[in-house]
């Protein structure tokens, strides 16, 4: 199978199934995320890249599954391609950050993946 070229379209109708299946606590978690930065405390990739804010935890779900739900789903590929970026090479998915607020924020990484994979959006660590 070719690979798909950055300009294919994706299939927006299932990018919207997806988000559709896990609205209710998605937008939930959204909406309740107090930007206060307690959950960059306990990733250890934020600490390990100088805190630099990109990695900070709440960062990271904004500029991914955030803003898949701010788009509607109504996103290309190039778009998909950004998210992944996030969601495989600045989350590893270790579970280890805490939100006081119980916002479950690698269930949401991976929602990103799960959305990026469907439109066969992987980050290629090989090609590095
Ligand atoms: S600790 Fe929770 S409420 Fe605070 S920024 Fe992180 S996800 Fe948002
Ligand atoms: S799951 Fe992701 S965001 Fe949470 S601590 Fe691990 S690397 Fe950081």
């Amino acid at each position: 199978m070719s690979e798909p070229t950055a300009t294919e379209p994706v299939n927006t109708g299932q990018i919207k199934q997806l988000l559709d299946q896990h609205k209710t606590k998605m937008k939930m978690a959204l909406r309740v995320c107090a930007h206060c930065s307690l959950c960059a405390q306990s990733c250890f990739l934020f600490n390990t890249r100088e805190q630099d804010p990109i990695y900070m935890p709440s960062h990271k779900f904004i500029n991914s599954i955030g803003r898949l739900y701010k788009k509607k789903g109504n996103v290309d590929r190039q778009a998909l391609e950004e998210i992944s970026e996030i969601a495989w090479k600045r989350c590893v998915l270790c579970t280890r950050c805490y939100c006081p607020l119980g916002i479950d924020i690698p269930e949401m990484i991976t929602l990103a993946r799960t959305i990026c994979r469907s439109q066969n959006v992987v980050n290629d660590f090989s090609a590095e």
